[in-house]
């Protein structure tokens, strides 16, 4: 097995080559979803299943979903299956959609075109999640060029629509043909991490975004005590919801840095326009994230009671409505697919990589929430959606090599 393993990734040149190659097409491709005002994936992803073809993978299944905002009038999702001695399959997921270059005089150069710097790349979407797919091809092309049929089979999931939602991509995919995944496969999304790969992302906090919305009497500012002020009612909310939320959800949680569940007043809605009104309506939202054992409901009661105090205080009425709801989503820190991967990035990479939690969202919730365990794993630079985005050309081969690892032990 070590011997077949040595012969994967043994002519660097070459695929430093092609991580060059390959990514210099996919940035150009502009991979934006509508709601960015783009095109969608459709021409990044017939580069990709073309590569697929020229290296002998011929068993692709497509699984597009329609989509008029765009001209192809799709949203590509690309599945390939290379077969190994087991049925048990390696799940390998990347997204091909990319989000705007942002502010384009904070890059360096057209965040467009790719740019090398040493064993830097630079560019939109090199790392984000650029890094993932070229690793997950590499793999491909070189298990082919080289026949080695692995132990275990590998799934490459090509994927639109991560940056807005997923309802085109991977929840697309999961409600048409969840039944291509089984329970003890093994799923990793390459999609997050750490500079030296010693990060797997295990557990997401819930998230739970509410509206509070209040309701007072407007009037003239000189004369406020003709109105309630629906502002400093709100200001008031704000404050007893961070203070006491947090105090009663105190639980502490080392896997989660902070490794408590955080209750943050964020967007603030403008009000009245001029200074000399006492606004009578006021709204503004909070982010909450919540440990696993929080129960959303508990913080929606909490603050419901806390609203309450404030409506008697104030006179005013408080609205609380929920914007927007993730359960958490958790794989164990001893299933396979977390010890495999600490197996292989120690043997690649030599550090001992842990198990971490984390408060954002990605796309791991949604294969969780249909029972398979997923782990958010790659050495990355962290310069997702930055300017002068970038992506190690040794890591990406890194990456495909842990892959490969994971791939070929029989045991697992
Ligand atoms: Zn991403």
């Amino acid at each position: 097995m070590t011997h077949t393993l040595e012969k994967l990734f043994s002519n660097p040149a070459s695929c430093e080559e092609r991580v060059i190659s390959i990514q210099t097409t996919l940035t150009a491709c502009r991979a934006l979803g509508p709601e960015n005002s783009g095109q969608g994936e459709m021409l990044k992803t017939r580069h990709i299943a073309a590569w697929l073809t020229a290296c002998g993978v011929s068993n692709l299944i497509h699984l597009d979903k329609a989509d008029t905002r765009v001209e192809s009038g799709l949203r590509p999702n690309l599945v390939a299956l290379i077969p190994g001695r087991q049925k048990k399959t390696l799940w390998l997921f990347g997204h091909t959609d990319v989000v705007p270059p942002g502010d384009i005089s904070a890059w360096s150069a057209d965040p467009w075109q790719v740019r090398r710097d040493g064993d830097f790349l630079y560019g939109r979407g090199v790392e984000d999640n650029q890094q993932a797919i070229v690793s997950m091809l590499l793999l491909a092309e070189e298990l082919n060029a080289r026949q080695i049929v692995p132990d275990l089979s590998l799934g490459l999931v090509f994927m639109s629509d991560e940056e807005t939602g997923s309802a085109y991509g991977l929840r697309h995919i999961l409600s048409v043909a969840h039944d291509m995944f089984r329970a003890d496969d093994l799923f990793i999304v390459p999609d997050a991490g750490s500079p030296c790969g010693d990060r797997i992302e295990i557990s997401e906090k819930g998230q739970l975004w509410i509206q509070i919305h209040i309701k007072g009497v407007q009037c003239h500012a000189s004369t406020p005590q003709k109105g309630h002020n629906a502002f400093l009612a709100a200001s008031a909310m704000a404050l007893a919801c961070h203070e006491h939320l947090h105090a009663v959800f105190a639980d502490v949680d080392e896997l989660f840095d902070p490794p408590h569940s955080t209750f943050v007043p964020s967007k603030h809605e403008a009000n009245v326009p001029n200074i000399n009104t006492v606004p009578g309506e006021d709204v503004f939202f909070m982010d909450c994230r919540l440990l696993p054992q929080v129960v959303s409901e508990e913080v929606l009661a909490q603050t419901r009671n806390l609203a309450a105090v404030v409506e008697k205080q104030y006179g005013v009425h408080v609205d609380i409505s929920v914007v927007q709801e993730q359960k958490a989503s958790s794989t164990s820190a001893s299933s396979r697919v977390v010890t495999a991967l600490k197996d292989a990035v120690m043997q690649v990479y030599g550090v001992k990589a842990r198990a971490v939690g984390i408060g954002g969202a990605t796309v791991a919730a949604f294969l969780r929430e249909k029972g398979f365990p997923a782990a958010v794993w790659s050495c990355i630079e962290n310069t997702c959606h930055a300017p002068d985005e970038r992506s190690s050309i040794t890591s990406t081969i890194n990456d495909a090599r842990v892959f490969a690892h994971i791939l070929m032990q029989a045991h697992v």
